[in-house]
């Protein structure tokens, strides 16, 4: 039987990756983006090519909650019952903490904490009357052990981690796995403001020696949604090449 799996930010990055991961297991996949329509539309229209019926691309803003009911609202119509959850939208900033805004720290919890909280919020029922059901968050290895000029980011990250724990406590009875991936440096957009000698220093620092694709996560997700991992709850997995340990 099928199974669909919303991916939110999967426009483009490690969302992406994630979402033709779980298309290629034979996953029906929600494609949400924020602002990126075209890019997330381009990769819905190309997997229905391959295999109609099995993607949609569906717009909304994780930390807006009208929007993200509706978009859970039109996945189920169009895909069937969302049995996996992959909180993946984020935005990232570096900036030194004594330059940060109010706006900064509160746009950097809307979406990276507060839209985990609205997603989950909004499948979770569902998943509960089924008794099955699989939320994986990215966080980050800076939400482990946080990073200079990124506190906004670290604390917001963290948050992600804590929040996996208590809710895996919460819905394990019922039968619902809540893990987290916390990713290292990986090839994306997100990173592509940092000056190459930067990335040369972290590609140095990292015992594996490279940086990390966005595939690598993809399959980091994919383990945690597969029957491979059904007895793992409230887990951080953490594929950074070795930086953080
Ligand atoms: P990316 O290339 O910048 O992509 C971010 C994605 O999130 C885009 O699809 C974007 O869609 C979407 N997005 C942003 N704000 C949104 C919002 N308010 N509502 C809905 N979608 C939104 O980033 P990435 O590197 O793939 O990162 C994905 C996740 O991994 C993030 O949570 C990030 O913090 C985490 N992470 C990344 C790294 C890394 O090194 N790249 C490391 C650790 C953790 P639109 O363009 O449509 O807005």
């Amino acid at each position: 039987m099928e199974k669909t799996a919303l991916i939110t930010g999967a426009s483009r990055g490690i969302g992406r990756e994630t979402a033709v991961k779980f298309w290629r297991e034979g996953f029906r996949v929600a494609v949400n983006y924020q602002k990126s329509a075209e890019a997330a539309k381009e990769l819905a229209a190309e997997l229905n090519r391959l295999r109609p019926g099995s993607a949609l691309a569906v717009q909304a803003d994780v930390s807006k909650k009208d929007q993200v009911l509706s978009m859970v609202r039109q996945a189920e119509e169009a895909l069937g019952p969302i049995e996996v959850l992959v909180n993946n939208a984020g935005i990232a900033q570096q900036k030194l903490f004594t330059d940060l805004t109010e706006e900064d720290w509160d746009r950097m919890f809307q979406v990276d904490v507060k839209g985990v909280f609205l997603c989950a919020q909004a499948v979770l029922p569902g998943m509960i009357r089924r008794k099955r059901g699989k939320i994986i968050n990215i966080s980050s290895m800076w939400g482990q052990v946080g990073a200079s000029c990124e506190v906004h980011y670290s604390a917001a990250k963290g948050a992600v981690i804590a929040f996996t724990k208590a809710l895996a406590q919460e819905v394990g009875p019922s039968h619902i796995q809540v893990n987290c991936v916390a990713p290292g440096v990986i090839a994306t957009e997100m990173n592509g403001a940092l000056p190459p000698e930067v990335l040369d220093a972290l590609r140095e620092e990292t015992p594996l020696g490279v940086i990390g694709q966005p595939g690598d996560i993809a399959e980091a997700v994919w383990f945690l949604a597969s029957p491979q991992a059904d007895f793992i709850t409230g887990q951080v997995l953490a594929p950074n090449g070795g930086l953080v340990l």
